[in-house]
């Protein structure tokens, strides 16, 4: 198996535009890996693409992708799914008469299908892609797994219960990736140990290199976010093989490089966790 990170960031990506703080400027000037686009993951293999944000265009452009076999979302978020247009580039045939669409399939855990229909117009846009060929939308319902070129997958609830993650197996390998909103989840005994895990970074209430208060103690955000602090937790009651945290916020207001000077210090004391960067390939 082999995953692609195609964006690191969060809700607000980077740069952030007409943002001129020193990370939005290193990341307009340089590009990857000091800019990160909106959350998405592709798994080789099963051919997976994981959510759709606004840069998901570019960011398969820029991909090894050769082929979408299928997408699968994890929430309802705007930042997750406001690229769904995709499917229609992916698949539609103009030429043709009839047209002989790839007709994408794209599935969605049983409550991403509800929250769908309420929020973002995002189930009528693909029913449309379904009326127009482009799309067969595959409903999971809890407990259901999906399959594809011999890889498993198993969306789950997380403790916000209206957001999936996913335990990716093959013959030999599991991979959980969890996207977005880790807030009060603890980990359960089917992902303890995995080969890789794919985790949120979280939100930074301290800068984690010199301990100034970023965020007011009393920020509301404390109550629906998971700390920084708190994926660590998280990272050591997993006890994965291999830890990659992402989902990067430009809030957070550190740069690449100071995510590399964090890994180390985090080394040196015991933990093991790297920090994604778009186009990041990963063998598991
Ligand atoms: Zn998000
Ligand atoms: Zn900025």
């Amino acid at each position: 198996m082999k995953i692609e990170f195609l964006g690191t960031g969060g809700a607000i990506t980077i740069p952030r535009p007409l943002c001129h703080c020193d990370v939005c400027l290193e990341a307009r000037n340089k590009g990857v890996p000091f800019s990160r686009m909106g959350p998405s993951i592709f798994v080789h293999g099963p051919n997976l693409l994981i959510d759709t944000p606004e840069d998901i265009y570019h960011q398969i452009n820029r991909s090894t992708i050769s082929d979408v076999k299928g997408v699968i979302y994890s929430h309802w978020h705007p930042d997750h799914v406001m690229g769904r247009r995709i499917i229609e580039s992916l698949s539609a045939d103009w030429i043709h008469h009839p047209p002989q669409n790839k007709k994408i399939d794209v599935y969605l855990p049983e409550q991403v299908d509800i929250d769908f229909k309420t929020f973002l117009g995002s189930s009528d846009h693909l029913n449309f892609f379904e009326s127009q060929g482009y799309a067969n939308i595959n409903q999971l319902k809890d407990g259901e797994s999906l399959f594809l070129n011999n890889t498993k997958i198993f969306p789950f609830r997380l403790a916000e219960d209206y957001v999936y993650a996913f335990i990716i197996e093959n013959d030999n390998k599991k991979v959980l990736i969890a996207t977005d909103e880790l807030n009060n989840w603890k980990p359960h005994k089917d992902v303890i140990g995995v080969d890789l895990a794919i985790l949120p970074v979280g939100i930074f209430e301290f800068h984690p290199l010199n301990g100034e208060r970023l965020l007011p103690e009393d920020h509301p955000v404390f109550k629906e976010e998971a700390t920084f602090t708190e994926t660590l937790e998280i990272v050591k009651a997993l006890n994965a093989k291999h830890v990659i945290l992402t989902h990067i916020e430009e809030v957070n207001g550190l740069s690449f490089n100071e995510f590399k000077e964090l890994e180390k210090k985090l080394k040196s004391s015991g933990i093991n966790v790297e920090f994604a960067y778009d186009t990041q390939l990963v063998n598991v």
